[in-house]
């Protein structure tokens, strides 16, 4: 890796629990969570702060798990039709997660658990269900069934909820805020694929984060970002193989099969990391003439496409701030201007 760029894919390094001093005067904390490995680089004499980011890290993955038995998800889904009450951080990400399948016109559906479940992408056992079972399991997928009032969340029988695609760009937002409450000026957080930055980098350039390509051991670019978050989905990571076909764990609500739209990947850069996270898995499901189509209509935010053919498609707002790298260098960049 060339000195100064953070990858976004992070290599399992599994330090579960692991808190220490790093280098430039920084606190270092890691672990393991939300299925994936993690680490929050806060500057300066911020112990405690680093200490609270994993204490916030770890009680946000057993609020929304929707596979641990003591989650609040997990009670949700089990609740045969009747209301539950949620805590306010877990109302809260609903909430804002609704408002985003809203925005994508169901691109992205926070009902698509049945599905996902079919699939076995949450318990590794993997399989390709028959078209007449993703049928079936469809008619559960309809986000506009999920009822709240206040904090009180009503699902009709049958329906799940699954937050795996909003839920870390939500907790990177939650710990930002929570070191900026703690005096925090510059911090990093690398949350799985999603990267959230606070601040510059303490010599107040910016942050150099690196975008994985999809196809090989490297990166296909570098963004460079402060207060940003940094959100890539693609389907070359949580896959598995059959009879020659790839099949990955984001799914067409429309379909219940993956989406394949032409897309390697799809990295998005905003304020709000649970926006980045719920628009990359969404545009990853719309493809590259919808996504464009929807980023000209409500920006807000920047993204970086890496098409099946092998193209770089990114918006305007991030012209000056990217270039393509390794194997990707001398691709053509397409930008999408307004
Ligand atoms: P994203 O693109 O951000 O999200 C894809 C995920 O969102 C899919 O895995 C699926 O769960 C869901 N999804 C797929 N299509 C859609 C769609 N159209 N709309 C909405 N959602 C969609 N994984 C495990 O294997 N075991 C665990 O114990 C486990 N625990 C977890 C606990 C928490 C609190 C969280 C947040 C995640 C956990 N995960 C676990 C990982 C999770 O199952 C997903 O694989 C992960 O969140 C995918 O993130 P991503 O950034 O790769 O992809
Ligand atoms: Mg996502």
């Amino acid at each position: 890796m060339r000195k100064g760029i953070i990858p976004l894919l992070l290599c399992l390094c599994l330090l579960a629990g692991c808190a220490g001093r790093a280098a430039n005067d920084a606190e270092t904390v890691e672990l393991m969570a939300m299925d994936t490995f993690m680490r929050v680089t806060a500057y300066g004499e911020h112990r405690e702060a680093a200490e609270l980011a994993k204490e916030e890290i770890t009680a946000l993955e057993s609020l929304l798990s929707v596979t641990d038995e003591g989650s609040e998800i997990y009670a949700a889904n089990h609740a045969e039709g009747k209301p539950v009450t949620l805590s306010s951080d877990t109302a809260a990400l609903l909430s804002r997660a609704l408002e985003l399948c809203e925005s994508t016109g169901g691109a992205l559906d926070v009902t698509i658990y049945p599905v996902v479940r079919a699939w076995g992408f949450t318990t590794d056992e993997f399989r390709v269900p028959e078209a007449d079972e993703l049928a079936a399991l469809l008619e559960r997928v309809d986000y506009t069934q999920v009822s709240m009032e206040g904090n009180t969340l009503t699902l009709p029988a049958g329906v799940e909820l699954d937050l795996g695609a909003v839920a870390k760009g939500w907790t990177g937002d939650r710990v930002a805020a929570l070191l900026r409450q703690q005096g925090v000026e510059s911090a990093l957080l690398e949350l799985g694929g999603n990267i959230h930055t606070v601040g510059a980098k303490p010599d107040g350039s910016l942050w150099r984060v690196a975008v994985t390509d999809p196809a090989g051991d490297g990166y296909a670019g570098v963004v460079e970002v402060a207060n940003k978050a940094v959100v890539t989905s693609g389907g070359y990571e949580r896959c598995f193989e059959r009879d020659g076909e790839t099949y990955w764990h984001i799914i067409d609500p429309d379909t219940g099969y993956p989406a394949r739209t032409g897309l390697q990947s799809v990295t998005v850069v905003a304020e709000e990391g649970v926006k980045c996270d719920a628009l990359s898995t969404a545009l990853f499901v719309m493809g590259p003439e919808k996504a464009a189509e929807f980023w000209r209509e409500t920006g807000g935010f920047d993204f970086i496409l890496l098409t099946g053919g092998g193209e770089i498609v990114i918006t305007e707002g991030i012209e000056g701030s990217f270039s393509p790298y390794g194997a990707w260098i001398d691709q053509t960049v397409i930008v999408l201007r307004r």
